[in-house]
């Protein structure tokens, strides 16, 4: 060929150069796969510890929630610490990870528990993973991991607070370090705003210390991007209970079936009424019974379940928002999580009218807590002292917001004389105001008798405003009573608030709602000859007629069924408010004299007479029926009514074996905690 050295040099160095080229080509390719791979691996990984060091957190908070108030305050405790100490938060659902790796978090990484507790003591649907986690860490487990806790629960609950506390006796065996106190919020009370804030400052003082934090004055920092949309298409939500409900199959709608099920909590079913009907006759308050179909929906539930029922708001209160914060309904977004940690709070890309009136929480009290968070928006320097005044006084605040009953647009509006607060980010909205969450209706049917169908009994939330300014009103109920109105082609004009009945394109047309079954342990003997007390005053009266409805058809179809006593002790003002009246004496024919029913009237003499006084009459045969082994069911307000029915029987229990109050009291917690005492109170 006739080359020289040179030229061969020249060779080698090129042949170098290209197969180094092409190496680096290769190692490049690997590494960005390799990178590419890692954070998928991230995204899907349910490594706890794996997932804080790839994002680089230092700070984690874990909520388990049941009805979204655990939720909102760890959300507001995690921006809390990034606005005023730049730490870097993880917080998210227990649901979301596992666990296994917590002990091979830093020191310095604090991890800080939010938790519920759900009927008897229990851990919320989503913490049962985490429960079993906890209840597996060996003697000294965690030992070196920084904990911070708070519990929220109802002291009217005779297991008040159980899961938190449950969950402070693994973390003393694990001997994690507890940073501040447990303490506990108590909604029994009404102070879980005022519990949470007492327990806030004290923690942050003692996290400060421990991890030696610089604090600066508080600096919203978005955990999201919005991101502006041109033009509506087809997968853009207009409130849809679910993106599920974009795809096409949703467009005719007598095809949402199976397919987009399995439904729950998380993917709520569709379902029409059928039926609603007021069953009160007094004119100035409102009960519904609402029937829904589920048949073709594969949603199964036994009678003494809860029907959840996801509302909307009312268009009176999302204008009223709209107004407040000077929004345009019609602007369609999108949320881009800062980082993949972070969840969004509701479907999206949606519009800004949809997520006001389907996705968030935009009535009910405020918590002093988050309207602080609002000084740095103030349209002026007068409201920001002012707000500011009132976010620092608990006493001020309630005479001035919370007795008044305002919401979150009534209180800002007040404040700034009826100024806009347009300064406020939208994003700081979506991500300070609570998302709309299901509200919960003991079923008042029987899967044996209506399979495919679930009747509930809503007594409608409306009282007069302290203000004077109309009706503060509840969101579903009325919502079921607007539904009830114009299903049943009434006034609508005698409504203290309208809603959108045919929903986002259309799918709620036809009186329907999305619904979800949620599962309880308020259930019969299966024995039938069992003998049962039942005491459900009001509303509280809704799984009892499920029960009665349940033995009159196992009666039909079982001959021969021998019944044991079914005693029902109802409470109601008078006739007018005698709730299922038509259909008791009826019951009454076929189960003959196994079951009776005892009503106590609070209202049709001068002495009021309760569920409690009646019992009391009936003391001996209630005595007997429970010594014998019947079950005692208590359903309706847990405060007054369920406390008031507890300590009448500590009375009869007392007076019959001659024993102490204490030992009462001691022998009706047995009968609980073998669920032959169940109570569906709230
Ligand atoms: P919400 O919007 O939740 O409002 C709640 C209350 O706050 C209302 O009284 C409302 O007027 C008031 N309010 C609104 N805004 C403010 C404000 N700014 N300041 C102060 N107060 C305000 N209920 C039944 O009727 N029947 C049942 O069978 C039944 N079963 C239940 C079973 C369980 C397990 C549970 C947990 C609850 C049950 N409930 C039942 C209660 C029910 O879940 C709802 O809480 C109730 O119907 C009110 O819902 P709402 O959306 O209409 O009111």
């Amino acid at each position: 060929l006739g080359m020289d050295s040179t030229d061969w040099g020249m060779l080698c160095a090129l042949l170098l150069a290209v197969t180094t080229h092409w190496k680096k080509g290769n190692i490049k390719v690997t590494l960005s796969h390799d990178d590419e791979t890692s954070t998928a691996d991230i995204r899907d990984s349910r490594d706890i510890c794996k997932v804080m060091k790839a994002h680089k957190k230092n700070f984690l908070v874990l909520y388990a929630s049941q009805t979204g108030t655990a939720e909102d305050y760890a959300k507001q405790f995690a921006k809390e610490l990034t606005a005023k100490f730049s730490l870097s938060v993880l917080c998210t659902d227990v649901e979301n990870y596992n666990f296994e790796s917590l002990h091979q978090l830093p020191p310095h990484v604090v991890v800080s528990l939010f938790i519920s507790t759900y009927g008897e003591g229990e851990f919320p649907d989503s913490a049962l993973q985490f429960e079993k986690f906890l209840s597996a860490i060996s003697e000294g487990g965690l030992s070196g991991l920084n904990v911070t806790l708070f519990g929220f629960g109802n002291s009217t609950y005779e297991f008040y607070n159980g899961a938190s506390k449950k969950v402070m006796e693994h973390l003393k065996r694990s001997h994690a370090t507890l940073i501040g106190n447990h303490d506990l919020a108590d909604d029994g009370t009404h102070t879980t705003d005022e519990d949470y804030l007492a327990w806030k400052e004290n923690t942050l003082q003692a996290l400060k210390k421990q991890l030696r934090l610089n604090e600066h004055e508080q600096k919203y920092e978005p955990f999201f991007e919005v991101e502006k949309i041109d033009a509506m298409r087809e997968n853009i939500s207009l409130g849809e209970p679910s993106l599920a409900y974009l795809q096409p199959i949703t467009h005719s709608f007598s095809s949402i079936n199976i397919q987009l099920g399995p439904f729950g909590l998380n993917q709520p079913y569709v379902a029409p009424i059928v039926k609603s009907r007021e069953l009160f006759e007094d004119t100035d308050r409102s009960c519904v019974h609402s029937e829904f179909d589920i048949s073709g929906s594969d949603m199964q539930y036994t009678t003494g379940d809860h029907l959840g029922v996801w509302p909307s708001n009312a268009d009176e209160k999302v204008n009223k928002f709209l107004y407040a914060f000077n929004l345009d309904p019609g602007i369609i977004f999108d949320l881009k999580p800062l980082d993949s940690t972070i969840e969004k709070p509701f479907p999206t890309p949606t519009t800004i009218g949809a997520a006001v009136r389907h996705y968030m929480e935009i009535t009910g009290p405020i918590s002093r807590q988050s309207f602080g968070s609002l000084v740095q928006f103030a349209p002026n320097d007068q409201v920001r002292e002012k707000l500011q005044e009132l976010a620092a006084d608990k006493d001020q605040f309630s005479i001035e917001i919370t007795s008044k009953c305002f919401d979150l647009a009534d209180a800002l509006l007040y404040l700034s004389g009826g100024s806009k607060w347009e300064a406020v980010p939208w994003e700081f909205l979506v991500e300070t105001v609570p998302h709309l969450q299901p509200r919960y209706y003991s079923i008042s049917s029987s899967s044996l008798s209506e399979e495919h169908t679930i009747h509930i009994t809503s007594v409608v939330e409306t009282f007069p405003s302290p203000t004077g300014d109309g009706n503060v009103v509840g969101v579903t109920t009325n919502l079921l009573k607007n539904i009830e109105v114009v299903q049943n082609k009434k006034n609508i004009e005698d409504l203290d608030v309208h809603f959108d009945l045919r929903g986002p394109r259309d799918i709620f047309s036809g009186f329907k709602l999305p619904i979800h079954v949620r599962h309880s342990s308020f259930k019969l003997p299966l024995d039938p000859q069992k003998p049962i007390i039942m005491i459900g005053p009001g509303t509280g009266v809704a799984p009892f007629r499920g029960f009665i409805r349940e033995r009159v058809q196992a009666m039909k179809t079982q001959r021969g069924m021998k019944l044991g006593k079914h005693l029902l002790f109802y409470g109601c003002r008078n006739y007018g408010d005698y709730l299922y009246k038509e259909e008791w004496p009826e019951y009454a024919k076929k189960l003959g004299s196994s079951f009776e029913m005892i009503v106590a009237h609070s209202r049709m003499t001068s002495k009021k007479i309760y569920v409690q006084d009646k019992l009391l009459e009936r003391e001996a045969e209630v005595f007997s029926l429970i010594e014998a082994g019947g079950f005692l069911y208590v359903c309706g307000e847990a405060k007054g009514m369920a406390q008031g029915v507890n300590a009448v029987m500590v009375d009869i229990f007392s007076r019959r074996k001659s024993i102490s109050k204490e030992q009462a009291a001691e022998m009706l917690s047995v009968l609980k905690v073998s669920d032959r005492y169940q109570e569906d109170v709230w």
